[in-house]
């Protein structure tokens, strides 16, 4: 059954001078209990928007959104403060980058996880609450000692450590990650995320990660969905993605990544950049930049074709072949 699905999600920001910037066009995509899922895609694909989106953190002055995203049978789109905020923390948890100033300066780091973790489960003993948060400290590899230390006494990659484990605390449904490991070192980053997929398998996590290291989600996610300009381009098992990208774009992402699989192979960079948004794109929105462009390309936006169960790309290349 179907843990969450975005479904046909648009977001237009109100940009400046009036200006509609249709930051995400049309995506849908769904995911198990268990899934773990890495959003790729350069810098203003539209990554971070789809997330702010469906965890309703865009304000209404801000941006217009459409469409679903259903956690369960709750679309968090729709559903009331309330039922948004008890999801939150204890099923839907989330890690930005920069969220270093989540916790407290001036409280010690023990007590604040100590308030935090009885607000929500106020019948736990003071033994049964000390294990766990030592257990969430251990997981994201920090010392036992920061329990008795103030936030400022921990460098920018601890306290980020602090935020995983914070996220972590009540086995969440659903972990939503923002380029949240971006900033730590390798072994710690390996670490965390050896632990994460052991947590997953035990208690069935479904997992977003944004993260621009295709590493990352070879080694740690078991779907991808690649990003270009607010459009889904291209979605399905990493193995699949990985070695054989079926979008030009997908093909090129990779090849501007030092090789992941077989001989290493010299980087090469997707020539151009991304389209200004806020104008309209009636044909495949990567045509400019595609070697493989035809007219038809210019002219008509591709339709999203279903290769297998679950590899879909959006590109005039497979009509003919799909099973749609
Ligand atoms: P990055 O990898 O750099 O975080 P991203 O893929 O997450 O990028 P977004 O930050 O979601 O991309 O931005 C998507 C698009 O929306 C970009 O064109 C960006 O300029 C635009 N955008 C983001 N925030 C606003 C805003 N408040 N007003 C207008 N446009 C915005
Ligand atoms: Fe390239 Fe055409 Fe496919 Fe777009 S639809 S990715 S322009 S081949």
């Amino acid at each position: 059954m179907e843990k969450f699905s975005v479904k046909n999600l648009n977001v237009t920001y109100n940009g400046k001078k009036g200006k509609k910037v249709h930051a995400i066009d049309d995506v849908s995509f769904e995911l198990s209990a268990g899934d773990s899922l890495g959003i790729i895609g350069e810098s203003g694909s539209g990554k971070s928007t789809m997330i702010h989106a469906f965890l309703r953190l865009l304000s209404p002055n801000t941006a217009s959104i459409s469409g679903q995203a259903c956690f369960d049978k709750t679309d968090l789109l729709s559903c009331d403060e309330k039922q948004l905020r008890d999801l939150r923390w204890k099923e839907i948890a989330v890690v930005f980058q920069k969220s270093m100033n989540s916790l407290s300066q001036i409280h010690k780091i023990g007590t604040q996880f100590e308030d935090i973790y009885s607000v929500h489960n106020s019948s736990a003993s003071r033994k049964e609450m000390k294990d766990t948060i030592s257990n969430l400290f251990e997981i994201v590899n920090l010392s036992p000692h920061i329990y008795n230390m103030y936030p400022f006494e921990l460098s920018g990659g601890m306290q980020q450590r602090l935020n995983i484990a914070l996220s972590l605390m009540f086995h969440p449904s659903l972990l939503i990650m923002d380029e949240a490991t971006t900033a730590l070192d390798v072994i710690t980053q390996g670490q965390i995320i050896d632990e994460l997929l052991e947590l997953e398998k035990q208690f069935s996590i479904t997992r977003i990660m944004i993260t621009h290291d295709l590493s990352v989600v070879a080694s740690s996610c078991k779907k991808i969905l690649v990003m270009y300009a607010g459009r889904l381009v291209e979605y399905g098992n990493t193995n699949d993605i990985l070695r054989k990208p079926m979008h030009p774009y997908t093909e090129g992402l990779i090849h501007s990544f030092p090789s992941l699989y077989g001989k290493k192979e010299q980087l090469k960079s997707i020539p151009g950049s991304l389209p200004d948004l806020s104008r309209e794109h009636p044909g495949c929105i990567f045509a400019p930049r595609c070697s493989y462009a035809t007219e038809k390309c210019f002219q008509t936006r591709p339709k999203t074709y279903t290769l297998n169960d679950t590899h879909r790309v959006s590109c005039h290349k497979y009509g003919e072949n799909s099973n749609e």
